[in-house]
């Protein structure tokens, strides 16, 4: 028999279910357009700039009110029927306060955050009739709310699918075998190979999404019951969901490269054995593509994209605009050569590899650049592989009719090539001075803006009504 208190608090799951929790994490990613792991907060609140204000604890210092008194670690105010301008003029909108203790650790005040915008985004203000959700620990419908905000705010740091894909890729699986934990179970897994040691589960998840270790192990407990109902959300969200990229990964513990999973050798220092799991705060390198012959779509250094067939070497910069190793020229049978066009092979390397992935020697472009370590880590700006093309506009006639030749390999050349696009060495004509380096061009400084452009996070505005829900305003074009 159903008693009073049971009713009431069937009232409470339907009002606080995790069901919405994790939908309504999965639709936040969606609308902000979160494209990797972990989670920038900072972009995410970009898009409720208008609407949502985080309020850190130490900016409250010099003011007579503490907000200690009311939490520990933090709590949400909403403001009713405030006039926003998304814009288009002022409407009438709810605003909120987050405050969050930065004293704590990144981790644990990451998770504050997101716990609280759950509380917004869930409707809870509107749902409890309160303005400002602080412990009310007594109070059973709070304590759903609470737990609601938390199913949302791990779900949005660490959604349920792309945890399950991390862990999948590692070769850890959870079953009663496992004793209904998570265990290195796929000893053939991708990721395994080449690594050195086997890697932690609770540490790949901390690292991948910013969790403390006590987020960490709670969102491995609670993942098989969440994917269940991560699948029973719209097939093409928990596919764009479990897509989201990752900022950490596997890097090689002697120069910081990240790792490649078909290469045995590191492409940036050739050794490799063993790597560690990192988050460097930045993405892995756009691949580049190919041309039919084989050479790269533009240069890596100067993203000239003009050169002819023939050419190993990019004539603006002379960096090589095919990369294969010394051991390309002398192996036989794995790759076709023509002339100068390399039809495949398995030593070519991508465009910025000091070392052969496949044996571990120094590749043309290591051997142009000379090779240095760390070429990769956070604040060394290298500027060595574009994500562009560009041409270069030509600066001497070029119907020049005198017959240059390049005094290293006497090939011919057109007037405007800087070096030599069959030897890479320099030219005559830039050696003299004639014509400018190419990155103290117009074209090239162009070319970085535009790059520095499409690096830009978007900015999508979100509006959000009384009751949670999201509505986008606009979306700017990348
Ligand atoms: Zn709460
Ligand atoms: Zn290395
Ligand atoms: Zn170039
Ligand atoms: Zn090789
Ligand atoms: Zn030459």
């Amino acid at each position: 028999m159903l008693t009073g208190t049971d009713i009431l608090m069937s009232a409470y799951n339907e009002c606080f279910d995790r069901e919405k929790a994790v939908r309504v994490s999965a639709e936040l990613l969606r609308d902000t357009g979160v494209a990797f792991f972990p989670l920038d907060i900072e972009q995410l609140f970009g898009s409720f700039r208008r609407q949502v204000s985080l309020k850190p604890y130490s900016s409250c210092k010099e003011s007579s009110f503490d907000p200690l008194t009311l939490s520990k670690d933090g709590f949400c105010t909403r403001f009713q029927d405030l006039l926003t301008d998304f814009g288009t003029g002022p409407v009438n909108r709810n605003k909120w306060m987050i405050y969050y203790n930065d004293e704590s650790l990144d981790a644990r005040y990451r998770f504050t955050i997101m716990h609280e915008m759950g509380h917004v985004l869930l409707g809870h203000h509107q749902l409890l009739n309160m303005d400002t959700l602080k412990g009310a620990e007594d109070d059973p419908e709070y304590r759903a709310a609470d737990t609601q905000a938390d199913q949302f705010c791990i779900n949005a740091l660490a959604p349920a699918p792309a945890v399950y894909r991390l862990l999948k890729e590692h070769g850890f699986s959870c079953s009663a075998k496992t004793g209904g934990t998570w265990k290195l179970t796929n000893t053939q897994a991708p990721f395994l190979r080449n690594l050195g040691k086997e890697p932690d589960a609770g540490q790949l998840v901390m690292t991948s999404f910013g969790l403390s270790q006590a987020a960490a192990r709670r969102r491995l407990s609670e993942l098989r019951d969440e994917l269940e109902i991560w699948k029973g959300l719209d097939p093409e969200l928990y596919k764009q969901i479990e897509g989201i990229a990752h900022r950490a990964g596997w890097y090689c513990w002697v120069c910081h490269t990240r790792r490649r999973t078909t290469s045995p050798y590191c492409p940036g220092c050739g050794n490799g054995w063993d790597y560690e799991y990192k988050d460097y705060g930045r993405l892995s390198r756009p691949v580049m593509g190919l041309r039919e012959n084989g050479q790269f779509a533009f240069c890596s250094v100067c993203g000239n994209t003009e050169y002819t067939e023939d050419a190993a070497y990019c004539p603006v910069c002379g960096a090589p605009v095919i990369n294969e190793c010394e051991n390309a020229y002398h192996t036989d049978g794995d790759f076709v050569r023509s002339g100068m066009l390399v039809i495949r092979g398995t030593h070519r390397c991508r465009p910025t590899d000091i070392y052969c992935g496949t044996c571990g020697v120094l590749t043309a472009f290591g051997a142009q650049h000379g090779p240095r370590k760390n070429m990769w880590l956070p604040g060394n700006k290298s500027e060595r592989c574009r994500t562009q093309g560009t041409s270069y506009p030509s600066v001497l006639p070029s119907a020049d009719s005198r017959n240059l030749k390049c005094p290293s390999c006497s090939q011919t050349y057109a007037p405007n090539d800087r070096y030599c696009r069959v030897c890479g060495k320099p030219t005559l004509l830039y050696n003299e001075g004639i014509l400018p380096d190419y990155s103290e061009t117009e074209t090239f400084k162009a070319l970085r803006r535009a790059e520095a452009d499409i690096m830009k996070p978007h900015s999508i505005q979100l509006m959000i009504g009384s009751d949670g829900t999201i509505t986008i305003l606009n979306q700017q074009a990348r």
